[in-house]
């Protein structure tokens, strides 16, 4: 009898102490990484638009780490990817015609989607704009200044092909800082308007959406954003639901090979929408960007310059380009 209870009291100091344990292992939500109120698909509209969001688009090669491998899709997954997109009748639009939609009612297509590309990657010119053409699409490609004309990344001539094609143009910063972490105002300020400025420039597109370099974003960015003449600006939560008041903190659906297929990911999304649900997670992390928000480190490929290092500074500090294959 003794021994029985001896047991159970052992027993129940076991599953006490896994419980602490299991509380302290929980990651922490870190306070910057959850997105200001009010977040996009809250408040009073409802307007349903995926938003999908692409990095590097090329063959995988035997030294692509895991993490390297969250920002790829191959150009096979891509083409059938927008087959079905074809195929289901969904006509692309840009940030701007979101924009429009919302503030002043512009009708938008029966199923309308946005595509975006991140970071001008040389690969998306390569493989990405035939196969956008192919079906008829335009997509979104925010563009990381700073890079523009480096090994792996595209040209300005090729960039402004992109916009001869149809795509449209965004600002994805200056330096791909993130922007939560720059102390100083001037500091914000050349990302935004530094890098707005120069792809205007250098394009002669007018720029008006903003992708957050890691989807990242507080009160003041967004406050800055605003400030910088953008009507629109992306991060990376995840969700198909815009309103007035997320249009600074627009949702979209990270795609990558492990993400397949496009079909079931809309799918849950959509029938997220419908029954009313905000679909940004506000705990736990973002989809695929797990990662950055639990440890706060970025992927081997993505480590941004330091927070001081604005377009006026040396770029001395970029970091090795993403691995392409040699074809
Ligand atoms: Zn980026």
């Amino acid at each position: 009898m003794k021994f029985r209870s001896s047991c159970i009291l052992v027993l129940v100091t076991l599953c006490l102490t896994g419980a602490v344990f299991a509380q302290a292992a929980k990651p922490q939500t870190q306070p910057h990484l959850i997105p200001p109120e009010p977040r996009d698909g809250e408040g009073t509209a409802t307007t349903i638009v995926p938003i999908l969001i692409y990095h590097a688009i090329r063959p995988f090669i035997e030294s692509d780490t895991r993490a390297d491998r969250r920002y790829i899709a191959t150009p096979q997954t891509l083409d059938e990817e927008l087959a079905w997109l074809k195929q289901s009748d969904y006509v692309t639009i840009s940030p701007d015609d979101l924009v429009s939609h919302i503030t002043a009612g512009t009708a938008l297509p029966p199923k309308p989607i946005i595509i975006s590309f991140d970071d001008d990657w040389e690969n998306q010119y390569r493989y990405a704009l035939p196969l956008l053409k192919k079906y008829g699409f335009t997509a979104t490609f925010y563009i990381w200044v700073a890079v523009v004309g480096r090994k792996h990344h595209m040209t300005w001539e090729e960039i402004n092909e992109l916009s001869q094609a149809g795509m449209q143009l965004g600002c994805h910063t200056y330096t791909h800082p993130y922007l939560t972490r720059i102390k100083k105002d001037e500091t914000l300020q050349r990302e935004l308007v530094g890098a707005k400025r120069a792809i205007e420039a250098h394009t002669g597109a007018k720029i008006t959406s903003l992708a957050y370099p890691f989807g990242q974003y507080n009160a003041r960015v967004v406050a800055a954003t605003k400030a910088a003449g953008f009507t629109s600006a992306r991060s990376t939560w995840p969700g198909v639901v815009h309103s007035e008041e997320g249009l600074f903190s627009l949702t979209g659906l990270i795609r990558t090979e492990s993400e397949k297929p496009l079909e079931d990911t809309l799918q849950k999304y959509m029938a997220l929408a419908q029954e009313g649900q905000a679909t940004v997670v506000h705990e736990g992390g973002v989809a695929t960007h797990q990662f950055d928000a639990v440890s706060g480190t970025p992927p081997a490929y993505f480590v941004p310059l330091g927070p001081d290092s604005g377009p006026d500074a040396g770029q001395t500090s970029l970091r090795p380009p993403l691995r392409q294959p040699s074809q």
